[in-house]
């Protein structure tokens, strides 16, 4: 079964708009998925430590047969691969992160995965871009994108540029 899944990308180190388009770029060369879709980037205010560089977010859909961990374990793959380090600061300036955010219907609150993404209602460089590729979206929880956005300033965000045009229609 094909299960519509939409992941957060962020960056803030080494060219983070060049981050983002690799990022997209290896997102559709995922197995048994298809990318539908990717959001405009957009520039947002670090959460946590301040001292570090804004950050380039964007949103992408995608469709997928791959189960839930394994989708976890291509997407922190594909952030290795861009030279993400793990570090002991939480929120510290990184590479490439890729959250998963929806995955379906699906309710999970495993130790390496939680979904939906714990903290997607309070993210404007979340729900913005999310909103760009499903403005009507229900939460499996039932609450709705709108009412999220409605609570949710647009506060830091920039938007950088219209949705990424090199990635499949
Ligand atoms: P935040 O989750 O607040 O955005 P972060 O993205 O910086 O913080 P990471 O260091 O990228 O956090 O990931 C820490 C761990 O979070 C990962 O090892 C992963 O197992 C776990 N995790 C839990 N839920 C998710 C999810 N929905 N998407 C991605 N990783 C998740
Ligand atoms: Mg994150
Ligand atoms: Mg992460």
């Amino acid at each position: 079964m094909m299960e519509r899944v939409y992941i957060g990308l962020g960056s803030n180190l080494a060219e983070p708009l060049e981050q983002l388009r690799g990022a997209l770029a290896a997102l559709a060369r995922l197995p048994d998925s298809r990318l539908l879709a990717s959001s405009s980037f957009y520039g947002s205010d670090p959460l946590g430590p301040a001292d570090q560089p804004r950050y380039v977010n964007a949103v992408a859909a995608l469709d997928t047969r791959l189960e839930p961990l394994a989708l976890l374990d291509a997407l922190q793959a594909i952030e290795l691969s861009q030279g993400r380090v793990r570090k002991a600061e939480r929120w510290g300036p990184r590479t490439l992160d890729l959250d998963i955010l929806l995955f379906g219907e699906r309710l999970l609150d495993e130790p390496r995965l939680r979904v939906p993404h714990y903290h997607m209602h309070m993210r404007p460089f979340v729900l913005y871009p999310l909103a760009e590729l499903a403005p009507d979206l229900h939460l499996p929880d039932g609450r709705t994108l709108r009412e999220l956005l409605a609570a949710c300033p647009f506060a830091g965000l920039e938007r950088l540029s219209l949705a990424d045009d090199s990635a499949p229609a």
